[in-house]
């Protein structure tokens, strides 16, 4: 007899495989049978539902929250069972006890969280990478979770203050080896790092690992192909070259994941010169995949924290500042006109590239302002947009809420990027910028508006892209499909109906404070280890992969 049976669904089995009509049994937390009038002491009817191995979230920044919310949220009820932690390498371990506050004050500038809640939330019962799994899987989480090692934790455990500031010395990055195999050893998944612009620290320095030079990253991507196994992911900056990264694949043997790939309508071959790049490297032997988003990036913010434009050269000197130098900064003529001289040159990839249109007023003093574009409110005052914007925010003492729609939002070449052989569906950023946009529900969007409503992809296509694929990149074992044998990792939904729904402000994080999130819209049921009740903590700490 098993444990449970779920009746006559869809099976999608994850490997691309067309649907059919059958039973699912799941025994001791695995799929034991798929087949016709199976028997189980509890059976769930699913007549008119999709059945499909629960989605490999790749692209997560849970590792603060894990440690004071192992229910993950929201992700688990967006159909996610297993979430890759430490992407961009903003990890928190290895950290010494005297680094706390400079790590909690880096992730709020660069994922914005907010440093109360790391503050009030994050529990530092460790110091090394292996105590902090250890910790992680002490304490249990509701779904799987599988951490990099990340680049900018160890320079700062090396370095210290020079971290941000400079090359590391060939003993530096001894050290920084060491501790990389010492986290592959204690079970991580990976190596992560970030060389992108928007990629700023505490203080409007540059997270550390944007001081790499490139024998560093040799160093430290060839202790992956020493350990044999393991992902190289990087979230790069334009002047990173896909060529450069292919020379690391091919020296470490390693798998390479490149991020983070947006379609950006003024420069829109950009990312298809990237995909062309990786689908070329992978035709010599690599393997590469190019992190892309089935999401439009759009963001709410404020001049407060306005991530959109920290990544631009002429925002630099106002990064470092606060309070009345700030404000005095963004009413400075010379520091607009350059803002506005860097945003008319174009750019290779840039969050914001002037498209004052898509930037919308959301909460202003000014009630005629609201649900208007600045471009509009531009056109009607027959003024500069940049000066329209800073001067609202400045007369509201900066708590103006903007939304700009940034990136990806050409459907046209979006569905191009998703069928794209050298592409990873990806950067749901689950975890991080709470209150700016909220994607951990990228996989029901893939299915609900990229299936059903754009039919840009087949269902069974989708579902291997959100299951079998990341789970073979990242060499997770036994998971990302459903076959007898692996692990009951189950989304069951419904074709007609999964979707996210529209963006809604919760506030549940420590503290009181505020995050974006959808709520999943035609899920059933998620299943993680066999169990349904996610408040068992069914999930497992992964930390054996194959090569
Ligand atoms: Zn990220």
């Amino acid at each position: 007899m098993h444990d449970l049976v779920i009746r006559n669904a869809a099976i999608l089995d994850g490997l691309g495989g067309e649907p059919f009509v059958a039973d699912l049994a799941v025994r001791d937390g695995r799929i034991a049978q798929i087949g016709k009038s199976l028997a189980g002491k509890e059976t769930v009817a699913a007549d008119g539902l999709a059945l499909m191995p629960g989605i490999v979230d790749n692209h997560t920044h849970y590792d603060a929250q894990l440690t004071w919310d192992p229910l993950l949220a929201p992700s688990p009820s967006l159909g996610v069972t297993t979430a890759v932690i430490g992407n961009c390498g903003f990890t928190i371990a290895p950290c010494r006890p005297a680094d706390r506050d400079l790590v909690m004050k880096n992730l709020t500038q660069v994922e914005g969280m907010s440093l109360e809640v790391l503050r009030a939330g994050i529990r530092w019962e460790f110091e090394s990478i292996p105590v902090y799994f250890e910790m992680l899987a002490r304490r249990g989480c509701a779904i799987n979770v599988a951490g990099f090692v990340g680049h900018s934790s160890l320079r700062s455990y090396v370095m210290g203050a020079d971290a941000p500031r400079r090359a590391a010395t060939p003993d530096e990055v001894a050290r920084m080896r060491a501790l990389l195999l010492e986290g592959m050893r204690a079970g991580a998944v990976g190596f992560a790092t970030s060389t992108s612009p928007a990629h700023n620290g505490d203080g409007g320095l540059p997270m550390p690992s944007r001081l790499a030079d490139e024998a560093e990253l040799r160093a430290l991507v060839g202790a992956l192909g020493e350990a044999g196994r393991g992902v190289f992911m990087l979230t790069k900056g334009g002047q990173t070259k896909v060529a450069f990264l292919e020379e690391l694949a091919a020296a470490s043997g390693r798998p390479v994941v490149v991020a983070a790939l947006l379609h950006n309508s003024t420069n829109p071959g950009a990312v298809f010169q990237d995909l062309e790049a990786i689908a070329q490297a992978n035709a010599r032997g690599r393997r590469m995949l190019g992190a892309i988003s089935c999401c439009p990036l759009s963001m709410d913010f404020t001049l407060r924290s306005p991530y959109t434009f920290e990544g631009l050269e002429s925002w630099q000197p106002a990064l470092p500042l606060k309070g009345e130098a700030y404000k005095a900064k963004l009413a400075e003529r010379a520091f607009r006109d350059a803002v506005r001289a860097e945003l008319s040159r174009p750019a290779h990839f840039r969050l914001f590239n002037a498209q004052w249109d898509q930037v919308e007023v959301v909460e202003s003093r000014r009630k005629d302002a609201e649900q208007r574009t600045i471009g509009a409110l531009a056109r009607a005052a027959g003024r500069d947009p940049l000066d329209v914007m800073l001067d609202l925010a400045l007369e509201e003492d900066l708590a103006t809420v903007f939304n700009a729609m940034l990136l990806n939002s050409d459907e046209h070449a979006v569905g191009e990027m998703l069928r794209h052989p050298a592409s990873l569906v990806s950067l749901s950023d689950a975890g991080a910028h709470l209150t700016f946009f909220n994607d951990a529900g990228f996989g029901l969007h893939l299915l609900g508006h990229w299936v059903r409503e754009r039919g840009a992809l087949t269902l069974a296509e989708a579902v291997r892209k959100l299951s079998s694929v990341p789970a073979g990149l990242f060499g997770i074992r036994g998971r990302g499909a459903l076959k007898p044998g692996y692990a009951a990792d189950l989304l069951l939904f419904d074709p007609a109906a999964v979707g996210r729904g529209a963006k809604q402000r919760v506030f549940d994080l420590p503290g009181g404070h505020p995050r974006l999130t959808t709520p999943p819209v035609g899920v059933h049921g998620v299943w993680v280890n066999g169990v349904r009740d996610l408040q068992r903590l069914p999930g497992q700490v992964l930390r054996e992969f194959s090569a």
